[in-house]
């Protein structure tokens, strides 16, 4: 079967595409590439959408964790208590700035931080935890929320794979990314919500910060030509914040076509021997950046057959960040961080995004099953 893909952005464009070039065109003609209005339009649409009170646009979800830890004004050789089993970006930022990264092991259920394993690590230079929303769902926000409170730290959440999951918290529930002190997401054009570039924002509901990150993205400067900090030049350009807007309208109906196709999967997997499907966490909803299953053994086998029928698959993350030679010195070893390691060699994900047939997951279901059988 032809044209199957990991994420099929052709057909989206065709559907939004008058739209689109509409908006592009208000932007080419008005030359305000940069911090023109679509920009601002989209921070407050955005601000709406998580009911937040700001939301400042960046140019990548790598920058946005990097302006938020800088927000924070913290203390070289100062800790984060984050993941390893995520994108690299996370422990790149911590390094950057003379941070140490302190990875806590995952919940093999969700891939996400396991809260339980974090209050052992918390020490006297302990100052952020910095979950990531692993694959469309939340970590478990509200236990880490209250073991974050009662030891005084700053909890910044990566939040680029799951925007738009609503989280449970005991006062109600939440979107995802606005739960902790700082929230940062990227708009890369394959997350759930993703621009024709590269993109990013930071989320906060807390003035002060909101007002140091607006800062630190422009040169450190709210007055022009006037310094106040060092910071970096990071911005969501005008072209981008166009396509978000149409984009951001859709979400929720994107979202609800990644969960409907993700329970087409779960149906045509449920009597595969040795496979896990995605668990849904009680906590959080699930927005399924990825659909992830855990093959217990002989992942290849799967992998070979899919490859043999070019059908498309991820895995995503092949080797935990505690592993990789550029963040040896910070001195963590094989063993030291089994069920992301274990995790590291069953994962595997599916295609996934809004225009899936079912057709095509049928097929690609059958060979799943075929190559365990
Ligand atoms: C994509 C991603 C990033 C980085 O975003 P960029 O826009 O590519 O810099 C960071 N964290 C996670 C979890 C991501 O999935």
């Amino acid at each position: 079967m032809d044209g199957i893909k990991m994420v099929d952005l052709g057909k989206q464009y065709r559907e939004i595409k008058e739209e689109v070039l509409l908006s592009f065109d208000a932007v080419l003609n008005s030359s305000a590439f940069v911090k023109g209005p679509p920009v601002a339009d989209f921070e407050k649409a955005m601000e709406k959408y998580l009911d937040t009170k700001q939301v400042i646009g960046c140019g990548n979800g790598t920058d946005a964790l990097q302006i938020a830890l800088m927000a924070l004004e913290l203390k070289p050789g100062d800790e984060v208590i984050t993941t390893p089993f995520t994108f690299v970006a996370t422990v790149e930022v911590i390094a950057l700035l003379g941070l140490v990264p302190v990875f806590a092991d995952i919940d093999p259920a969700t891939f996400n931080l396991d809260t339980g394993k974090i209050e052992a690590l918390i020490g006297p230079r302990t100052k952020v935890i910095l979950p990531v929303h692993l694959f469309g769902q939340s970590a478990n926000m509200q236990d880490l929320m209250d073991l974050a409170n009662s030891h005084g730290l700053y909890v910044i959440e990566d939040n680029a794979q799951s925007m738009g999951a609503e989280v449970r918290m005991r006062d109600g529930d939440r979107k995802a990314g606005t739960v902790g002190h700082i929230g940062t997401t990227s708009f890369f054009p394959s997350k759930n919500l993703g621009a024709y570039g590269d993109g990013g924002a930071l989320f906060t509901s807390d003035e002060k910060l909101g007002d140091a990150i607006r800062q630190i993205a422009n040169h450190g400067s709210s007055k022009r030509y006037h310094y106040e900090r060092v910071g970096v030049n990071s911005r969501l350009d005008s072209l981008q914040a166009a396509v978000l807007l149409v984009k951001l309208k859709r979400l929720n109906t994107y979202n609800e076509k990644r969960q409907r196709a993700a329970g087409i999967y779960d149906q045509l997997l449920s009597e595969v021997e040795g496979v896990i499907r995605p668990f849904r966490a009680e906590h959080t909803t699930h927005v399924f950046h990825q659909y992830t299953l855990r093959i217990e053994s002989e992942r290849d086998r799967v992998v070979e057959a899919l490859k043999e029928r070019r059908i498309p698959f991820g895995i995503y993350y092949p080797i935990p960040l505690h592993l990789h030679r550029a963040y040896d010195r910070f001195g963590y070893r094989r063993g030291d961080l089994p069920v992301s390691e274990k995790m590291a060699e069953e994962v595997l994900s599916l295609p996934m995004h809004t225009h899936l047939t079912v057709e095509q997951q049928e097929y690609i279901a059958a060979t799943v099953k075929k190559a365990l059988d």
